[in-house]
């Protein structure tokens, strides 16, 4: 093999007249025309002097071009590196910079605001708009359909992917071309995926999920994509009887159920729906089985990992946990401060090992080495417990844990009390500076639609079932909890607005 990733996702369709994407406007692309424009676009790299190992740096609308620069990428050997569509002129400094990206691929629409960047980091600037024009494709056109793959190891980076920035810093992780294969190879048996899979891809393609698990898992079964350029309710219900398996952020699902269209007799001949990059909520899962029939599987990953652990296919999908360490990955429960490994059924810190780990932070190798461990284990920064049957349970973030009073307070527990309360649809809680404790507890509640929280029958019920040191002490009603594009609850923004509150 020369290059074990492009040889086992993209190679074996060349020429295929099979779709490997449906386009919302009923629009097809062939496996054969999506690698005829991958060639054309690694063509169009090496003419522009990118060589392989150089990093470039992505900052588009999703389309069927994009995806195939990841494709023209992994063919090139050249480290693929996608940015969230979200980020300001301001961040992508940052990323740009740190990266040393050698090409910068931005939309047409903020060619100028990022053209100051470019310059300064010495990365050349194309652009790629979410219709697919733009200067890369016109130089793409003008290429040969036809590009010789270059040889890679299995240790050669295939991506460097950052991760989403929910606890500080976005930090490079670097993933290697055995990272994503192991990973694609996982979870397609696991999952059961075939050419005969056609999976509804409203997932952004600059996070794992949307790009390395439903696109890599596809490419691998050789299925097809519904590729969406974004969740829409409306077209997802639409072209949903067309798909066979969907894969979203816990978001998508409770955005679904808001919708009475949404039922039994449309979901009847899906085969799967998967759920992950934030939590899903016990009650989400409860409503989504009894609306349709289908239990979500859920399953659990991070950028340094790709996918760590699932619910099974065949056997008991727990609602509130994420199954078992996929075949070739082992996991942990290890004590936060000491790193000895804790007995079944107790909480902790998880570590992970396995093929899908990352070879590092970018540029961190003091963070690298804190963290990813000599003998292979990947502290994760969750905190989880593993139960007899071997039922992974995501805690938390060890980030959010809550010291009060020289009390581990974790804000799961106290979330899962508050969301059962009457009215409450879901709950945040988090630590906010206290001068006696050190911490306490502040709560985020949300109500149900149409209802109005009862504060006080709360604080009873609170004070009645929780220890004092677990109790909120400052209780606030949100319409929304601030969340960012995967679905994932922005806790510091959080921590940030009720810094104050104790002092
Ligand atoms: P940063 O590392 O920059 O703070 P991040 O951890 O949110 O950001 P990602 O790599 O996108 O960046 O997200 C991985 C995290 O998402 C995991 O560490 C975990 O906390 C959370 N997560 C993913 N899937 C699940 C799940 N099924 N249940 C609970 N948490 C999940
Ligand atoms: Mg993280």
């Amino acid at each position: 093999m020369t290059n074990p990733l492009y040889d086992a996702l993209f190679a074996p369709h060349t020429g295929s007249d099979r779709v490997f994407m449906h386009l919302s406007d009923g629009g097809k692309v062939t496996y054969a025309a999506f690698l005829q424009m991958a060639d054309r676009t690694a063509q169009a790299l090496v003419s522009l002097g990118v060589a392989p190992g150089d990093r470039v740096a992505v900052h588009v609308e999703k389309s069927v071009q994009a995806l195939a620069l990841y494709s023209a990428c992994i063919k090139a050997g050249v480290v693929f590196l996608p940015l969230n569509t979200a980020y300001t002129a301001k961040e992508l400094e940052y990323f740009v910079g740190d990266s040393g990206a050698a090409l910068f691929v931005c939309d047409p629409g903020e060619a100028e605001a990022v053209a100051p960047i470019a310059q300064a980091t010495g990365a050349m600037l194309r652009t790629l708009a979410g219709d697919g024009s733009g200067t890369l494709s016109d130089l793409a056109a003008t290429m040969p359909a036809q590009f010789e793959t270059v040889a890679c190891g299995e240790d050669d980076l295939a991506a460097l992917l950052y991760t989403s920035g929910t606890t500080g810093r976005s930090k490079g992780a670097m993933l290697t071309q055995r990272n994503l294969l192991s990973n694609a190879q996982a979870l397609v048996a696991c999952w059961r995926f075939t050419e005969g899979d056609v999976l509804l891809h409203a997932l952004p393609i600059f996070h794992s999920h949307g790009l390395f698990v439903a696109t890599n898992v596809t490419l691998l079964a050789g299925g097809a994509l519904i590729f969406l350029p974004k969740f829409d309710a409306d077209t997802v219900l639409r072209l949903l009887p067309q798909a066979t398996t969907m894969m979203g952020v816990p978001t998508f699902y409770t955005r679904l159920l808001d919708d009475p269209r949404f039922d039994r007799a449309l979901t009847a001949h899906m085969r799967l729906f998967v759920s992950g990059s934030a939590p899903l909520l016990a009650d989400t899962h409860v409503a989504f089985e009894a609306r349709t029939g289908h239990r979500i599987l859920e399953r659990y990953g991070m950028t340094e990992t790709s996918m760590n652990t699932s619910n099974p296919y065949d056997g008991d999908r727990r609602a509130g946990t994420v199954g078992f360490p996929l075949p070739g990955v082992e996991a942990r429960i290890c004590d936060p401060e000491t790193r000895a490994e804790l007995p079944r059924g107790e909480t902790g810190m998880l570590h992970v090992r396995g093929p899908n780990v990352f070879k590092g932070y970018w540029q961190m190798p003091e963070k690298t080495r804190e963290e990813l461990q000599d003998d292979g284990w990947f502290i994760t920064g969750d905190l989880a417990r593993i139960d007899a049957d071997g039922y992974v349970t995501i805690v938390g973030r060890g980030k959010d844990l809550i010291i009060s009073g020289g009390y581990n307070i974790y804000p799961k527990e106290i979330e899962l009390f508050l969301d059962a309360q009457p009215g409450v649809k879901e709950s945040a809680v988090v630590g906010a500076p206290h001068p006696d404790f050190g911490e306490s507890v502040v709560a985020v509640l949300v109500p149900e639609a149409g209802e109005t929280i009862d504060l006080a029958t709360i604080e009873a019920a609170a004070r009645a079932d929780l220890a004092g040191f677990k109790r909120p002490r400052h209780v606030v009603v949100m319409e929304d909890l601030p969340r960012n594009t995967m679905g994932k609850v922005q806790k510091a923004d959080l921590r940030k607005q009720f810094a104050g509150v104790f002092q």
